[in-house]
């Protein structure tokens, strides 16, 4: 027995309920009481109370069940502190004997008594006598099949049906309390984020019978569809039921609003849907959320018994807490932290629609957003020859390098076998905003014999269709149903208020006048990393970039480097005039010249021909040029130093397009970043080529314009020695791929393999190139912001890896004083509201 503790409380307008210590469905329906929406009488029991009960104690069950009348029908429900992390079932009609079912035949029939009696039993049998399942199953309700029901409970427990209501509600509530306490049940909810010791509360309603004379039913009806957010009633209805598991079947449905293809509940009774009508618009008001309400019709009176937050994909979530705003219900920045940073990049791309099936055959890393289906392709060409059709295709490679992008430009997705979230192709595949998903190691793709090979051994060829959803890092079999991106009103709206209240800025890394276009759709505040490699990728422009590797001579160099300049100059010119003065950070050329080189024997033959050379010289060519590790060897500042032409090339096209621009639209100050820094004596170098070069145009010239010449810190020293460093720098931007990369010792292209098992072991909480490491990594960035800022006061900082678009790499720069953070032009958004809901 309980004892000097009130085991229950009736939930009234006054009662004292609380989400932490009744749960929140108690709490909801008290909401929904303070509404005036009429719920049937509910009693709620504490999370204090229900642990009690698992322990063997017991509340007085007459003083429970006083006011549910004389012969009490009740419903026991879960009520935990968060919804998400579920409860065990609800059990439906405790109070059903002999002598009610008799009296409901009076009543309500004998179909009806029969049905709620036999249900009530079933449920007792199973959840809380714990018996065989397999002998109460669901079955036509008869006066035959209840006897038979009754003999095998008595049967299989020595005992007769339990007939005091007061009785089976006490072990009703025994059950629900010791399931929630078991083993499983715990591990399931910590699964879903619930804390080792989250409590659970329970309801005791009394039953609205929605089996029995006049119109009777139950249903649920939200206003808005979860997919889109739109305001439309979806929902379902069906008489002569009772609860959410008998909608599932659907049988003999109606559906809720007038409706061409059958009976709807509009017609048949159109008081009772306008009530309901009418209670989900004071829901929306008085919880000022969306609202799914589960109702019950009782011989034409309506209960509402419950109503939950209505699920919502993202693009959903934007467009309610639009609408919430708009119809003054909340505040902007209430709505802006009621979203989700992550779920905003859902909007940007087309999604595979959440109510279609999914056959998923591969799954990898998830390293693009977005999806799209289309042929399978194996090669660029292939790519290529398939947008030519027009036919959508999906490039599949064990893993991609500079000549797939011709082949990726063509594509509509991008799988690849190998690779992590900063390989090649997952970097090109963001800054394209192609679904892209890499690291799919349970595929293979076999280009002799020309298949690709599933985990379950299904071979697919060219031509077969897939899907790949780059959202949740998924290959599916054939083409899906889409939800297209919803760049609409709302979406700019919203993104608008993040950018009133955001206290840090974003930059787009941006490389191209496609990219630079899409920064500006997305109102990035200039590009934070230009990849200036990234222009030599067109496929006319590779063949003179191979040609000035190529060069022996230092003239044959400069002559096609001559070729590249204006090239270079028109880039930059359209760069500058797309982002009209706002800043734009060049970085100048960073990675290993072979990466230029094919690799295929067709492509070193395509070459020979192009520069009339014999294949033979090509290839000693290219294994000349190769090392053995590209990332450490000569790229970056290393290669501007050696080859410095390449830079003062650069440089001039910078400044020649600094002068075009500054004569006829907004003036520019040019950002010039020097990449893979790790000693002072490199950025000196480098400056004074560069101060010359501007100097030799100034005075050719006769224009006058200025520019900053900053560093990238992606080495450990750098980051160290960022205080010799500063002293050249006019800003220090963060490069935390590679840095990530160097500071682990993990090579950012094939981490992939092991990286999931690391995370799953929690060797890493999380796969450092996706959330930046903030103690490690993070130590560094902390250690270079000071070293920097003490040694030149008002330096700017800021983080260009592919971290700038993750939201807790963002807390951290902000926490740390950066200027801004950079990251793919798709991700600005999801920057932006991060840092938006860090600043509210
Ligand atoms: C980096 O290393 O963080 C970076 C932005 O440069 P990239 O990815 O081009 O190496
Ligand atoms: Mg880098």
């Amino acid at each position: 027995k309980f004892s000097g503790f009130a085991a229950f409380t009736e939930i009234t307008q006054e009662a004292d309920i609380a989400a932490g210590l009744h749960g929140g469905r108690a709490k909801c329906l008290q909401r929904l009481i303070r509404l005036d929406l009429p719920v049937p009488r509910t009693v709620a029991l504490s999370f204090e109370a229900v642990h009690r009960i698992a322990q063997g104690q017991m509340p007085d069950m007459a003083a429970l069940l006083e006011g549910f009348g004389a012969a009490p029908l009740v419903s026991v429900r879960p009520s935990s502190e968060d919804p998400d992390w579920g409860g065990p079932g609800a059990i439906l009609n405790i109070g059903m004997n002999d002598a009610r079912h008799a009296a409901l035949c009076d009543t309500h029939g004998e179909g009806a008594a029969t049905a709620l009696y036999l249900r009530f039993v079933q449920a007792y049998a199973v959840h809380v006598a714990r018996l065989d399942p397999d002998m109460f199953e669901d079955e036509k309700a008869t006066p035959e099949t209840l006897r038979a029901a009754l003999a095998a409970y008595e049967e299989e427990t020595d005992t007769p049906f339990p007939q005091d209501p007061g009785r089976q509600l006490a072990e009703v509530l025994r059950s629900r309390a010791r399931a929630w306490e078991g083993t499983t049940a715990r591990l399931l909810r910590q699964a879903r984020g619930a804390p080792a010791d989250a409590g659970l509360g329970l309801v005791v309603q009394a039953m609205a019978l929605g089996l029995g004379p006049l119109e009777s039913g139950s249903g649920v009806i939200q206003f808005i569809d979860s997919a889109t957010g739109q305001r439309r009633i979806t929902g379902r209805y069906l008489s002569q039921s009772q609860g959410r598991e008998a909608l599932g079947s659907g049988q003999g449905a109606l559906y809720l609003m007038r409706d061409a293809r059958g009976r709807s509940l509009e017609e048949s009774c159109p008081e009772i849907y306008g009530a309901l009508c009418r209670y989900g618009a004071i829901c929306r008001e008085g919880l000022r959320e969306e609202m799914q309400i589960e109702f019950t019709i009782e011989a034409n009176t309506l209960r509402i018994l419950d109503a939950v937050r209505v699920v919502r994909s993202a693009r959903g979530a934007v467009r309610v807490a639009v609408s919430l705003v708009e119809d003054g219900i909340i505040p902007r920045e209430e709505a802006l932290m009621r979203v989700e940073p992550r779920a905003v990049s859902e909007l940007l791309h087309s999604q595979v629609d959440p109510r279609g099936v999914r056959d998923v055959v591969a799954t990898g890393i998830a390293a693009s957003p977005g999806a799209a289906s289309g042929r399978i392709v194996f090669g660029s060409a292939a790519a290529q020859a398939s947008a030519a059709r027009g036919e959508p295709c999906i490039l599949v490679r064990r893993e991609t390098s500079p000549e797939d992008i011709r082949g990726m430009h063509a594509a509509s997705a991008v799988l690849t076998e190998r690779g992590g979230m900063t390989s090649h192709a997952a970097v090109i595949a963001r800054g394209l905003g192609l679904p892209c998903v890499v690291g799919v190691s349970d595929m293979r793709l076999n280009l002799r014999d020309g298949v690709l090979v599933l985990a379950d051994g299904r071979k697919l060829r060219e031509g077969d269709i897939l899907t790949v959803d780059g959202t949740r890092g998924q290959a599916l079999m054939g083409e899906v149903q889409m939800l297209e991106p919803a760049l609409d009103e709302a979406f700019h709206a919203f993104m608008g208020w993040a950018e009133d209240v955001c206290d840090i800025s974003v930059r787009a890394n941006a490389d191209t006048p496609a990219d630079a276009q899409t920064a500006r759709l997305f109102r990035a505040d200039g590009i934070g990393l230009c990849r200036t490699e990234h222009m030599f990728f067109d496929h006319d422009r590779l063949t003179v970039m191979r040609e000035m590797i190529f060069a022996d001579k230092a003239e044959d160099r400069a002559a096609v480097l001559a070729r590249l300049l204006p090239m270079q100059r028109e880039d930059f010119t359209r760069l500058f005039e797309i982002m009209q003065g706002l800043p734009v950070c060049i970085r100048l050329f960073d990675p290993p010249l072979h990466e230029f080189l094919p690799h295929s024997r067709e492509g070193v033959r395509e070459l020979a021909e192009a520069l009339s050379l014999p294949v033979s010289d090509v290839n000693h060519r290219v294994r000349a040029l190769s090392e053995f590790n590209p990332m450490l060897g000569m790229r970056g500042v290393r290669l501007g130093i050696t080859v410095p032409e390449i830079y003062d090339m650069q440089a001039r096209a910078i400044f020649e397009a600094t002068i075009a621009v500054n004569r006829s639209g907004a003036p520019v100050v040019p950002e010039i970043m020097i990449p893979l820094v790790s000693a002072m004596r490199e950025v000196e170098l480098v400056k004074a080529r560069i101060d010359s070069v501007a100097a030799g145009l100034r005075s050719r010239r006769g224009a006058d314009f200025d520019y900053r010449l900053g560093v990238m810190v992606e080495t450990p020293r750098a980051a160290l020695r960022a205080g010799d460093i500063a002293q050249n720098a006019a800003f220090l931007s963060f490069g935390t791929n590679d840095l990530t990369q160097m500071t682990y010792g993990l090579s950012r292209d094939d981490a992939g393999r092991f990286m999931g098992s690391y995370v799953k072991q929690d060797v890493f909480h999380e796969d450092p190139f996706h959330s930046l490491d903030t103690e490690g990594v993070g130590e560094l960035l902390r250690i270079g912001a000071e070293r920097g800022r003490q040694a030149r006061k008002g330096i700017t900082l800021s983080i260009c890896g592919e971290h700038g678009g993750n939201a807790e790499s963002i807390a951290f720069c902000r926490s740390v004083g950066f200027d801004y953070v950079s990251c793919s032009p798709f991700r600005v958004p999801v920057a932006r509201l991060a840092a938006a809901q860090l600043a509210l």
